[in-house]
């Protein structure tokens, strides 16, 4: 495994000739950037991963400063992998003098996370736009995990690049909780109550399906759990996130707010 702290000295060491698979990450790493490490070393020659907390898709300062670091763990968990590179740039490196966030995000597209967190996306796209100029990769693999983020990443790179992006699924604790790094920021209690309200979304999941139009049970449901501050849950087209959903095409989409945190999950 190669260490990178600067993109150029990567670009100079590494043949980009050769298949790489790109796996961005803001480390904290759990099983669920596991499953992506993986389909990208089943997928593609070599394996790329980076470790960068992207400041500009933070709407908050105070989210930043206490996103979970674990820089020593990462690591040994990536060398065990036999990652062939890891890329742990500075801000400077990746953004130079200015970070910069100059894509908008369509006003029909701010929905879901996009309408409760003000530059977020557009802090995420400018990331992916500055290391995809810089670095000649073919594949980058997302998780569903965060679905809204895949869409807009697929649409962005599809209009822009030649570079494939790979959904990889949502990896679960036993409980039903997706992991997620800041799932490090909550007590036991918190944790077994998100799973809880998750696996009961999914409950809620498969009865809407029977009936797409029921926006009492929904309803209804925000109300039972008002303890969780639900900011949004909703159904939306998997497609496109439209609200013209059918049977096949739909997913359930939540984010709730539990001890301070901010977490997201979808069906
Ligand atoms: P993050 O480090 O949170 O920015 O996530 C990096 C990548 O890992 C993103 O593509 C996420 O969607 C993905 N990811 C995060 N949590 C999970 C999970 N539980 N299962 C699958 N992929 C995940």
């Amino acid at each position: 495994m190669i260490i990178f702290k600067s993109i150029n000295k990567l670009n100079k060491e590494v043949n980009f000739k050769a298949d790489i698979g790109f796996v961005p990450t803001m480390g904290a790493l759990h099983e669920g950037h596991v499953s992506l490490i993986k389909k990208s070393q089943k997928k593609c020659k070599k394996t790329l991963v980076s470790i960068f907390i992207n400041p500009a898709q933070f709407n908050n300062k105070k989210d930043y400063n206490k996103y979970p670091k674990n820089i020593q763990n990462d690591l040994k968990l990536l060398n065990n992998l036999k990652v062939d590179y890891v890329l742990i740039p500075r801000v400077k490196d990746v953004y130079g003098n200015k970070i910069k966030r100059k894509f908008k995000i369509s006003k029909s597209n701010k929905i879901l996370c996009a309408k409760y967190r003000p530059g977020h996306f557009e802090g995420v796209l400018s990331v992916i736009n500055q290391f995809i100029k810089k670095l000649k990769i073919n594949k980058i693999f997302l998780g569903e995990k965060d679905y809204q983020q895949y869409i807009l990443i697929r649409e962005f790179l599809k209009k822009n690049t030649n570079v494939k992006t790979i959904l990889c699924k949502t990896i679960r604790m036993k409980n039903g909780l997706a992991y997620s790094s800041r799932n490090g920021l909550l007590n036991q209690k918190s944790i077994k109550a998100s799973a809880l309200l998750v696996s009961n979304v999914k409950k809620l999941f498969n009865l809407l399906r029977k009936n797409l139009n029921n926006k009492i049970l929904i309803n209804n449901f925000i109300n039972r759990n008002k303890l969780f501050n639900i900011e949004y849950l909703e159904l939306r087209n998997k497609n496109n996130l439209s609200k013209k959903v059918n049977k096949k095409d739909v997913k359930i989409f939540i984010a709730f707010y539990i001890q301070g945190v901010r977490l997201i999950d979808n069906f």
